[in-house]
């Protein structure tokens, strides 16, 4: 990839000569500002700060300065717009990362295992009001010199809510960030501080999904930095608050100044705390001071970390961690072997697995609602979807589908279905009747739905609310996928076209983004 830089600076009997650009375009600065930066998608990650290879760009002040103009260094450079998450470039050779783990869930990404877990440590639980995993995991790894350096949002003095991105070299620098804050932390560019600045070559990285997603671009970019990474714990994300808007609300609506804001916290809702008060805002009332990339952002669950953790509602001090990777995993079972971590089996907890698949499911329907409205407004989407759709025109349905696949009866109970749910860790299943012949699907978000005093006495062939969409064995796999965006499904069933009611296997929209990674291998 670093030939794509086509470097104009040339040495002309010892005096430096600059050439003048002829080809702005070819200067990917400039479709970053025009798509990303103009149009408010900017989440001010700084990832396009720490790879810039001339240094002409800051995130600062809440906004990404242009230091010098680059054009007069490089004829041609594609880098910060491909490294930057709000653009489409790269998105297909990131899933590299995590395609390897055993399980391909449509809610959830790719995946080893799922537990439930929380730090030994009661104090810190207490502290971060959540499971004080991501702390504990970072303390351990700084301490058994696993990694060199870690990657934090601490706390701003005077602001407690609002995020500092910074280096952590010692235990107490990683304590001291302990704690969710919900506005942009610019800790890509920390990382870049961390390489440069600090000369670390193993680090530790935390971030919500869009700030895992730079630097697994800087990795697939094959960018020099990308190298120093040594494992990425990624936070669920519903959103962060453009900080501004989000603190004058506050400020207007309940009294409170910034500087009085001790912690901002998410349960069911947007808890803050002052000293003398807590406050509980429904977070209908202020989501439309979330920033504009997270209406259309994806990724609930951070796909593309090595280890991702969220709350485990309704659980106190106890987070819902899925393991990735094969690194993820040695990383987080050191952990626990060196009683670091408590874990719990997520199967006997079926709510919070429920929770965790909703709200993504949830995430990504909106997003795709949200997309179309925003496309047409800005003439661009920057959204994680499968796209780069070609190469599904080669491939036949029945060299992709899953051939095993798992039905429920109609007459079974909805409590049964979401216990099975919970069980098997899948989110839909065809529904037969009592021939074996397909007459619905139903998904957990169909299920979920109903109160809970009505689900041990209804049955799932009362609630099916789609027949299934079909496809058959010989078709392509592009055939599969306009079913899917037409039907606004994420699967469908294969069927014998000799015998209708005779399934022969299922695909799924992970089957096909698995399809298309492969071309890249
Ligand atoms: C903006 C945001 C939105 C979230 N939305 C959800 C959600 O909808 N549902 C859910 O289940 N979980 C959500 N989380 C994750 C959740 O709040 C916890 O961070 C997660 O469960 C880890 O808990 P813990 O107790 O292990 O973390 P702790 O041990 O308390 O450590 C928290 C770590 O998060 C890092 N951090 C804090 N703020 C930021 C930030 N703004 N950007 C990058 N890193 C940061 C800190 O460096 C710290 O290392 C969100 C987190 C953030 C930052
Ligand atoms: S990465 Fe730097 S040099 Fe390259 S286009 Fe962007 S601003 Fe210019
Ligand atoms: S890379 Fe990060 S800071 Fe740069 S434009 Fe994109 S979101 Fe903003
Ligand atoms: S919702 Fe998406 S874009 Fe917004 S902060 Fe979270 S990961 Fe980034």
């Amino acid at each position: 990839m670093a030939t794509y830089l086509r470097r104009k600076t040339q040495i002309c009997h010892g005096a430096r000569v600059i050439m003048q650009s002829k080809n702005d375009a070819l200067i990917a600065y400039n479709v970053l500002n025009k798509k990303i930066i103009s149009n408010g998608f900017c989440t001010l990650c700084g990832a396009c700060e720490a790879a810039c290879p001339v240094g002409a760009l800051q995130v600062e002040s809440e906004k990404v300065n242009r230091l010098h103009d680059c054009s007069k260094d490089l004829d041609l450079c594609p880098i910060c717009y491909e490294i930057c998450p709000h653009s489409e470039a790269l998105l297909l050779r990131t899933l590299k990362f995590v395609a390897d783990a055993p399980v391909k869930n449509e809610a959830l990404g790719y995946y080893r295992k799922i537990v439930l877990a929380q730090a030994v440590d009661p104090k810190l639980r207490e502290q971060s009001r959540g499971g004080g995993v991501v702390t504990s995991l970072l303390t351990y790894g700084v301490e058994k010199k696993i990694f060199d350096s870690a990657i934090v949002s601490q706390a701003e003095a005077d602001n407690p809510a609002k995020p500092k991105a910074s280096v952590a070299l010692v235990p107490d620098d990683i304590l001291s960030a302990v704690g969710s804050k919900f506005f942009p932390s610019s800790v890509a560019k920390a990382y870049g501080s961390a390489v440069y600045g600090y000369g670390k070559t193993k680090i530790a990285f935390v971030g919500v999904p869009c700030h895992v997603l730079a630097l697994r671009k800087m990795e697939a970019w094959q960018h020099k930095i990308g190298s120093n990474l040594a494992i990425t714990l990624g936070l669920f994300c519903f959103g962060t608050f453009s900080m501004a808007p989000l603190l004058e609300y506050i400020t207007k609506t309940y009294n409170i100044q910034p500087s009085e804001i001790k912690q901002m916290r998410l349960s069911s809702k947007f808890v803050v705390q002052t000293a003398n008060d807590t406050i509980r805002i429904p977070i209908s009332e202020i989501e439309d001071r979330i920033m504009p990339s997270c209406r259309t952002c994806t990724d609930f669950t951070n796909e593309l970390a090595d280890i991702s953790i969220g709350s485990a509602y309704p659980l106190d001090e106890w987070s819902t961690v899925i393991i990735r990777t094969k690194a993820g995993e040695d990383f987080f079972y050191g952990a626990v072997e060196n009683g670091i971590i408590n874990t719990w089996v997520i199967e006997q907890e079926p709510k919070v697995y429920e929770r965790v698949v909703r709200a993504a499911v949830q995430k990504r329907g909106a997003a795709l609602k949200e997309a179309k409205k925003m496309e047409e407004t800005y003439g661009y989407l920057p959204v994680l979807m499968l796209r780069e759709t070609d190469a599904l025109a080669h491939v036949k349905v029945e060299d992709v589908m899953t051939r095993k696949v798992k039905t429920v009866p109609q007459n079974m109970t909805v409590s049964q279905l979401l216990d099975l749910m919970a069980k098997q860790q899948h989110i839909a299943y065809p529904v037969v009747n009592d021939n074996g012949e397909p007459v619905g699907m139903i998904t957990l978000e169909e299920a979920a739905v109903i109160d809970k005093e009505r689900r041990d006495k209804t049955l799932v062939g009362q609630i099916i609310r789609r027949k299934p969409v079909i496809v058959h064995p010989g078709e392509t796999a592009l055939d599969a996928f306009k079913k899917m965006s037409e039907y606004e499904t994420g699967r469908v069933l294969v069927i014998d076209p000799a015998n209708p009611e005779q399934i022969m296997g299922m695909i799924t929209k992970t089957d096909l983004m698995h399809t298309m990674i492969k071309q890249y291998q």
